[in-house]
């Protein structure tokens, strides 16, 4: 199968090149990142982006009156103006900006769903689910006497869709659900799922924290009515994320959280609070880390979803086809469109030692159950080693990867 590159042949090498942690030994050996659905490595313009925020223009946002504060809100600002840009949302109120995925989920289901659901209701999700898009919303059903249903998945990591589509009843009154799986990669039809339980009048919350990294995202496109995701799996800073919704529902949400900046007016008997977004954004936020989630939204718009999308696609096809001829090698997850991620077992060696062999030879994988132990239940494993793809992953990664299994079979052997 001959190696995949991006559009250019020196798309890649100029990629890999942004990216100063990528350049690096570990335990002798030239660092191989396959890691990047936990969190993605930062190119050189994020760092920069944030340092200089540090150095030259720190100050609070919103509240000052002299310059600093005031370089500090546009850049801020400007931030939540690129993020809505990026996802295509219809206005910059409905981007609240969060501490990432987690936050936003939990966010509208206490926000969202606490004060909607009645005993006999029901959240419907799928068993592919990240704990973020699960633990929320057995909270929430736990506070409210509503029911967490589940829809399965089929032995390829597929949700089972007329399964999914049976349990869309009248009686659910949201559906949570995963773009794609971090655990198996599984890219779930979307639009087609959203348009279904859309036209039961269910609301839909997409998981996005592996959505967004890999695929041009369009939230009015996509049709749902929230869709969350991190600053830090698209090549930006920890502690950021998105939650984006609908102007109409986030108008009618109670706030989730009170404290400084949610706030127009506030008196002992009475609070009037502020518009959209700051309603959702009480006290100090991230401003160095949004700061440099706008300049990671640069970045990826300058790379180019498409060709991402595109590079990654052939490179995790190459991985796959490489793997399979490890002797020993079990894949777990093989939907037939995956992105990015891909889980696998090697004969009977337990995933931790897999993966601390793998990184004596600088290479770096996510072993265990990803957060998403139901799904590694339904697999019957307690977890699998996960290898994850980013842009500025090449084949030559790959063939690292797939030596440094050979190397750990034979010590195993
Ligand atoms: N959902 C999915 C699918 C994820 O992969 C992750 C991160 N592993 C999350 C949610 C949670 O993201 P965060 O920890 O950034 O809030």
């Amino acid at each position: 199968m001959s190696q995949p590159r991006l559009n250019s042949p020196t798309d890649i090498a100029t990629c890999r090149d942004d990216f100063p942690a990528l350049h690096q030994e570990v335990n002798g050996h030239a660092l191989v990142y396959l890691d990047s659905a936990a969190s993605a490595q930062q190119p050189t313009t994020v760092i920069d982006a944030v340092a200089r925020y540090q150095r030259e223009d720190h100050a609070n946002v919103h509240r000052g009156v002299h310059t600093l504060s005031h370089r500090a809100t546009e850049l801020y600002e400007g931030a939540r103006d690129k993020l809505r840009d990026f996802v295509n949302a219809s206005s910059r109120t409905e981007i609240v900006l969060t501490s990432g995925t987690t936050e936003s989920i939990n966010l509208v289901a206490q926000s969202y769903c606490r004060p909607l659901l009645q005993p006999g209701d029901q959240v419907l999700i799928t068993w592919l689910e990240h704990h973020s898009n699960i633990v929320p919303w057995q909270l929430v059903c736990e506070q409210t006497g509503a029911e967490l249903i589940v829809a399965p998945v089929n032995d390829r990591g597929e949700v089972e869709r007329d399964q999914l589509r049976d349990l869309m009843t009248e009686r659910v009154k949201l559906l949570g659900i995963g773009h794609v799986s971090n655990a198996l990669g599984t890219i779930n039809p979307l639009s087609e799922i959203i348009a279904e339980a859309k036209n039961l009048g269910i609301t839909v919350l997409v998981d996005g924290a592996q959505g967004v990294p890999h695929m041009t995202v369009d939230v009015q496109a996509l049709g749902c009515d929230f869709y969350a995701f991190s600053g830090h799996k698209m090549y930006g800073p920890t502690g950021t994320g998105v939650l984006w919704g609908r102007e109409a529902l986030l108008e009618e949400m109670p706030p989730y959280k009170g404290g400084g900046d949610m706030i127009l007016e506030v008196s002992f008997d009475h609070t009037v609070f502020n518009e959209l977004p700051y309603k959702f954004e009480a006290g100090t936020p991230n401003i160095a880390g949004t700061i440099g989630f706008g300049a990671a939204v640069d970045y990826l718009q300058s790379v180019g979803l498409e060709n991402i999308h595109e590079h990654e696609k052939s490179l995790h096809d190459y991985m796959v086809h490489k793997l399979v001829d490890v002797d020993g090698i079990r894949l777990i997850g093989t939907a037939a469109d995956q992105a990015s991620v891909q889980s696998f077992l090697l004969n009977d060696i337990h995933p931790h030692d897999l993966g601390t062999i793998l990184d004596h030879q600088g290479v770096a994988v996510r072993t265990g159950h990803h957060c998403a132990m139901p799904v590694m239940q339904r697999f019957g494993l307690p977890g699998t080693t996960r290898a994850s793809l980013g842009l500025y992953n090449s084949s030559d990664d790959i063939d690292r990867l797939i030596s440094a299994l050979e190397k750990a079979r034979q010590v195993f052997a």
